[in-house]
């Protein structure tokens, strides 16, 4: 894995640890930087910020259609 890339973040310079898919990204909301391309790339803390929006969403989608 390359270490040179940086999170895709707006404002965030920390090295990436991570990489989802743009479409899994889109859900979260989060200002990305300009030119960021379909994969975006997370470093450790906006990783966790991720999962845990995703996790809420996950949540509020199921209940949806319960
Ligand atoms: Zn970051």
């Amino acid at each position: 894995m390359s270490h040179n890339k940086i999170c895709s973040v707006k404002d965030c310079d920390d090295a990436a640890v991570k990489t989802v898919s743009r479409d899994k990204f889109s859900v979260v909301n989060m200002e990305l930087k300009g030119g960021a391309g379909r994969k975006i790339y997370l470093c450790k803390k906006h990783y966790k910020e991720y999962k845990k929006a995703r996790k809420k969403i996950d949540r509020l989608e199921r209940w949806r259609w319960m």
